[in-house]
């Protein structure tokens, strides 16, 4: 039987097509000499890290790693993150899922939603915070964003049988103790390992346009989940609710050699620039787009200007 079974049997096609992708091909069972050595030589690696940093300690997340190896000046510069109808919305979004997953019988979403946001509305963080100070126009807005991505979701993915032991917002963290922590909350996962056999497939949910980085994000997932369980997953779902589209990925031992090595890089990026002081290069790409320095920025206003709208 397949690890993502469904309750009802009358799907879209748009969900036959989710359905068919994620299901279950051949066994996936990774080489265990290869896992061992990939977690031998990041092990390694972490150790001579250890050393530079000191009394210091690095958290590293999927934003983290892209943002150090992409334009330096501008991932150290300050980073004033505010909350917007737009940005809350995927948290918004992703809670419903998560609510709607476990939700007895055919829920209205726009019901979902509400009770996301008043479970949000009660957590003791930032969102909590900032949708507590929400005036009713404001929830408005933010109830609208969260329930056309939960419609969409719906339009896209089959209902999610709990046999398929869906997991939305889960937190990974690794390794338990040592001054670098690579951490991150994953959208959504289906299956779990069979023994040796690989059955997890991690989700990402995008709006917008697909972009390279999203698949590097997914592999450092996949890269973490192996350091933590020593069975990777079997594949990598980017699903761009807006368009319909997911693109997906099967892990292999070059994805996973390429996720370790990018991190490794990352990491060592990330402590010559706050521990050791080497000087930030700047790095013009698609982030110039929305780099508060960009009005002082030559390089970027070149980068863009030779772009043309077109994407990196
Ligand atoms: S505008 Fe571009 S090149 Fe300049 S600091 Fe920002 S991201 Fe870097």
């Amino acid at each position: 039987m397949s690890e993502v079974t469904v309750d009802r049997l009358e799907l879209s096609p748009l969900q036959e097509r989710t359905l068919g992708l994620l299901r279950r091909g051949d066994p996936v069972v990774f080489d265990t000499a290869f896992i061992a050595s990939l977690r031998h030589d990041v092990d390694e690696a972490f150790r001579e890290f250890h050393e530079r940093l000191g009394d210091e300690s690095i958290f590293i997340s999927k934003h983290k790693l892209a943002s150090v190896l992409g334009c330096e000046v501008q991932h150290v510069a300050d980073d004033a993150f505010t909350w917007s109808a737009a940005v809350a919305g995927g948290q918004v979004a992703h809670r419903a899922v998560q609510l709607m997953i476990n939700w007895r019988g055919d829920p209205v979403p726009a019901d979902v939603v509400d009770e996301a946001i008043a479970r949000l509305a009660d957590d003791d963080s930032s969102i909590g915070d900032w949708i507590e100070g929400l005036g009713e126009a404001d929830l408005a807005d933010l109830r609208g964003v969260a329930v056309d991505k939960l419609i969409k979701f719906q339009e896209c993915f089959p209902p999610l049988d709990r046999r398929a032991a869906p997991t939305v917002e889960s937190s990974v963290r690794w390794p338990i103790e040592g001054p670098i922590v690579l951490s991150g909350r994953v959208d959504l996962t289906l299956g779990r390992p069979a023994g040796a056999e690989s059955r997890k497939v991690i989700v990402d949910l995008k709006t917008g346009w697909a972009s390279p980085k999203h698949r590097e994000d997914l592999r450092f997932y996949a890269l973490v989940e192996t350091l933590r369980t020593q069975v990777p997953p079997r594949k990598l779902a980017s699903f761009y609710l807006d368009a319909g589209e997911p693109v997906v990925e099967d892990v292999t031992e070059a994805t996973l050699l390429t996720a370790s090595r990018r991190l490794l890089d990352g990491v060592h990026a990330e402590i010559e620039l706050t521990v050791e002081g080497r000087p930030p290069i700047k790095r013009p790409g698609t982030s110039c787009r929305w780099c508060p320095m960009q009005s002082e920025c030559t390089e970027g206003q070149d980068y863009l200007a030779g772009a043309n709208g077109t994407d990196d």
